[in-house]
């Protein structure tokens, strides 16, 4: 005789979508994750941009707020393969998102961060 288990969700997770972030490959909650997307530099060259309002078109990459993951993700040039770009991009609009945040002793956070580092425990696992 077989017993079939049907009320167990396998992936679902009340906090949201979860994301992977290209900087450290961590995972994480997608809320608590900055998107950033390439945008046109202007002069033929591209730029990358903190997406704050999670409205622009186009591919996005994920990234922990973060200057370490943001520095790992430059150096590994995570943002020209996330984003599908060439050359190297202009990364000085997230350096300042992300650098601004952290320069500060008491960084205010404009957006409602809604997690805390405690809530790395609940996606730590696969
Ligand atoms: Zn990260």
């Amino acid at each position: 005789m077989i017993q079939r288990e049907t009320s167990a969700p396998p992936h679902k997770r009340p906090e949201g979508p979860v994301r992977t972030c290209v900087g450290c490959r961590k995972r994480g909650l997608a809320v608590e994750l900055l998107r950033v997307v390439a945008v046109d530099g202007g002069n033929g060259a591209c730029a990358v941009t903190v997406d704050t309002a999670r409205k622009l078109p186009g591919r996005g990459a994920w990234l922990h707020p973060d200057p370490q993951c943001l520095d790992a993700a430059i150096r590994r040039q995570a943002f020209v393969r996330a984003l599908r770009i060439t050359g190297s991009p202009d990364t000085t609009a997230v350096v300042e998102h992300v650098g601004a945040a952290h320069s500060a002793q008491a960084p205010p956070r404009p957006r409602n961060r809604t997690g805390s580092e405690e809530h790395e425990h609940t996606v730590k696992s696969r």
